[in-house]
């Protein structure tokens, strides 16, 4: 991974939790599918489209294997989690909501896992329901249990949070679901999960679980939705047009197996084959030790960054149930203030309502900053960022 500098000066990117960094391997992967077989999968039969489509579906084989999918006709490419959330509520939600009925989601929800059930439920007459977490950011299990009743289609919760970095116990919460009522669909956002954690898929039991390629080392616009089988087989398309039909005439289509029928049209080849390298990639490093190192990491900053004069670390203390990132606010001075002054210092992290903004209502805040880590971040650069943190303030606050 190269060192980018920005005005001679190298440059600390602390916003990761949007969108990583690309190793050399993948840009690579990218660049040789662009200089020498690009060509568009499942069409031609000639050599380098005959190439593209292996390497397309050798990526399938690479993310089945990296969440533990019984099988690759499972994985759907997206371009984001947003697109494969959407998949499901339009697929699936339409299919399967009925008036009256509800839908569960969690008040730390990003928009991408609360917006498209919200507006399902308005398509559909349905009721949106949404359960609160405790202070420290953690799913209130007890409240979200009691709101599930026979009228409940769908619960929708995340892995990790992208703006408070807690973990979810997803396997317990599934099983507390499903023992209420075994007929409930739960949905995994696992965008922010992905990148950090061994995923299993059967052992946490999930229906849906959708993630962000290019926050796990991925080209941009790749994504991935991973169902179960039998679900997928009963949905119908979301996208309609080539390449997901068995057969059209004039007045009906019948469509592709899985997993194409959710596959339409001209596909981002280029990215799913450099996802396959950065997963490659990841699982040459190891997932245990990933989530090793960034534990480490997020221990460190944790320590580090509490010491600043006046700042807030929203999400739980403890770094064995959080991810590396972390959103706070420094008291008299606003996020974006923040943001400039260590954007002007070549640091990059994010301010705003980081597409939270039911969350930071709870929290009774209406923006924070946000700086969050991934494996090629150091402790070097945690004690940069509390230096030019608290200098910041300083410049700001007086
Ligand atoms: N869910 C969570 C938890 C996220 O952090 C993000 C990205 N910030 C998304 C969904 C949306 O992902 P994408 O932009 O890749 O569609």
């Amino acid at each position: 991974m190269k060192k980018t500098k920005f005005n001679g000066k190298p440059l600390i990117f602390l916003d990761n939790a949007a969108t990583s960094q690309k190793p050399q391997s993948v840009i690579d992967t990218v660049k040789e599918f662009y200089e020498s077989y690009n060509s568009n999968i499942h069409r031609g039969i000639y050599h380098i489209a005959e190439k593209a489509t292996e390497k397309y579906g050798e990526t399938r084989k690479i993310v089945a294997n990296f969440i533990n999918a019984k099988n690759n006709s499972e994985i759907i490419f997206t371009s984001g989690t947003t697109e494969a959330i959407n998949l499901v509520a339009f697929s699936w939600g339409n299919q399967n909501l009925r008036k009256g009925d509800n839908i569960i989601t969690t008040i730390s929800e990003h928009h991408s896992n609360f917006v498209p059930w919200q507006q399902l439920a308005k398509r559909k007459k349905a009721q949106f329901l949404v359960s609160p977490v405790t202070k420290e950011g953690a799913i209130d299990q007890t409240s979200l249990i009691k709101l599930i009743s026979k009228k409940t289609k769908l619960v929708a919760i995340p892995f990790a949070s992208n703006v408070l970095g807690n973990i979810h116990p997803v396997r317990t919460i599934i099983q507390k679901i499903k023992n209420k009522n075994p007929k409930v669909r739960v949905l995994i956002d696992g965008a922010q999960a992905a990148p950090h954690l061994k995923i299993n898929v059967r052992s946490i039991d999930c229906d849906f679980f959708a993630f962000s390629g290019h926050k796990m080392l991925g080209p941009s616009g790749t994504g991935v939705l991973y169902a179960r089988q039998e679900i997928l087989e009963s949905m119908p398309p979301f996208i309609t047009g080539g390449h997901m039909i068995k057969n059209v005439d004039t007045q009906k289509a019948t469509f592709n197996d899985l997993p194409w029928k959710f596959e339409a049209g001209t596909q981002n080849v280029a990215g799913v084959i450099g996802l396959g390298a950065a997963i490659n990639y990841l699982n040459r490093i190891s997932m245990k030790k990933v989530r090793k190192y960034l534990e480490d990491l997020t221990e460190y900053a944790l320590a580090q960054l509490n010491t600043i004069p006046g700042i807030t670390i929203y999400g739980i203390a403890n770094p064995k149930k959080r991810v590396s990132t972390f959103a706070f606010n420094i008291k008299g001075v606003h996020s974006h203030d923040l943001a400039q002054v260590l954007g002007d210092n070549n640091i990059c992290i994010r301010a705003g309502h980081h597409c939270a903004i039911p969350l930071h209502h709870f929290l009774g805040i209406t923006d924070s900053a946000r700086a969050s880590f991934y494996i090629y971040n150091t402790k070097q650069e945690v004690d940069e960022l509390k230096i030019r943190i608290v200098q910041a303030k300083k410049l700001i606050a007086g």
